[in-house]
């Protein structure tokens, strides 16, 4: 058997140059023919060396052999019926992670994941309730938006600056925390941002953190994209519960490193997600001290509505109260968009994602345990 080929994708352009180097590619032409592989994975949507015509045809059949543009398997499709789109895909036996496309009237957002699993337990959040399975490499990284890609149909048209493109924005929102897979997110955003490729700006590339504090001035530094904070509570007691990392990285260490992040302004903000829990931070009290403690810092609120899920602890706050909460917020001079809820019906909207492997484990599990009950239960 040959052995498996390396896939090109994630690779950052020194990486791609150091395949092609290993490849037996001189030195001399190593440049041109990463550019012309770049082009050809990431403006046309190439899947082989085939449709490569700017290489010579000895030279793809060469590269052929030894490197691949293969697409991660898609096991499963979903279409919501507000038009949201959700893939299952496979990296791997039980790698699995969900990838979400969200078609608004001004925007297309592609929210992907970077771990499989989490370890973070935040107490609202599905997927926090799967065990961390691995870190996404970045090429299974960049691979989940070449599959959405792949599937809405936007290649070439969806190349350089294109204003058809569908998928316009991208959020790093999925399953996973971003900043506990540093290397991999920082290498598959340089490489959905390049210019000469996939072309999503920074700007419009939204890396979302439950607050690794340490890593939030490297992700300023070495990533560079728009940062969103899951804040969810202004007060440590409250948030020592629902997001557990605050325990190590308290609100006011978390706040000291987003007035630090580079290049913060009016026009670049920083969002702070707040998931709306019923009687657990929702109160009017809540908001004024929410407006409090970010005083000073460019941003924006971004409501969430609690998304249920089997088993939840928390109920979604009442939507007048959402919108009482909203009011206090947007007074204090922040704008407080509240987040639509988009793909409940196919468990696509905030952390409702989890792979169906798990899923499939646990209710497993779920049956084991029935069974042992049932061979515990007196005769
Ligand atoms: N670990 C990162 C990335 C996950 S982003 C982070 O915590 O930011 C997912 C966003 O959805 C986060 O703001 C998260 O707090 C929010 N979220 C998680 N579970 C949710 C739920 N059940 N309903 C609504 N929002 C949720």
């Amino acid at each position: 058997m040959s052995s498996p080929k390396t896939s090109l994708i994630g690779l950052t352009r020194d990486g791609l140059k150091a395949a092609l180097a290993g490849a037996g590619v001189e030195a001399k032409h190593q440049t041109m023919r990463a550019s012309q592989i770049w082009n050809a994975a990431y403006v046309q949507g190439a899947t082989g060396f085939d449709a490569i015509t700017t290489l010579a045809k000895p030279l793809r059949a060469e590269f052929s052999e030894r490197f691949s543009f293969a697409r991660p398997e898609v096991v499963t499709a979903q279409v919501s019926k507000d038009g949201t789109r959700k893939w299952l895909i496979r990296f791997g036996p039980g790698v699995e992670v969900e990838t979400v496309f969200i078609p608004d009237e001004d925007r297309g957002t592609l929210c992907i994941s970077s771990q499989v699993g989490c370890t973070l337990t935040c107490r609202f959040c599905h997927t926090g309730t799967q065990k961390l399975v691995r870190n996404l490499t970045a090429g299974e990284i960049v691979s989940q938006v070449l599959v959405a890609r792949d599937d809405l149909k936007e290649w070439p048209r969806a190349g350089r600056n294109s204003e058809e493109r569908m998928i316009t924005n991208i959020v790093m929102m999925g399953m996973g925390e971003p900043l506990y897979n540093f290397e991999n997110v920082r290498d598959a955003i340089n490489v959905i941002a390049d210019g000469e490729g996939l072309s999503v700006s920074k700007r419009r590339i939204t890396l979302s953190t439950a607050g690794v504090v340490p890593m939030i001035p490297k992700a300023g530094e070495e990533i560079g994209a728009m940062l969103a904070i899951s804040l969810h509570a202004p007060r440590d007691e409250v948030r020592d519960v629902i997001v557990p990392l605050n325990k190590k990285y308290p609100i006011k260490e978390l706040l000291a490193a987003c007035r630090e992040y580079p290049g913060l302004s009016n026009a670049r903000r920083i969002t702070f997600e707040y998931v709306m829990l019923k009687g657990v931070n929702d109160s009017n009290a809540d908001a004024r001290e929410l407006v409090k403690i970010i005083r000073g810092i460019p941003a924006k609120i971004n409501l969430i509505p609690f998304n249920a899920w089997p088993g939840a602890p928390y109920e979604c706050s009442d939507w007048e109260r959402i919108e009482e909460f909203g009011e206090i917020v947007n007074r204090a001079g922040y704008a407080s968009p509240i987040r639509t809820p988009r793909g409940r019906d196919i468990m696509a909207a905030c952390g409702q994602l989890k792979s169906e492997s798990v899923k499939q484990r646990a209710s497993e599990k779920m049956a084991e345990l029935r069974s042992k009950e049932i061979s515990r239960m007196p005769h």
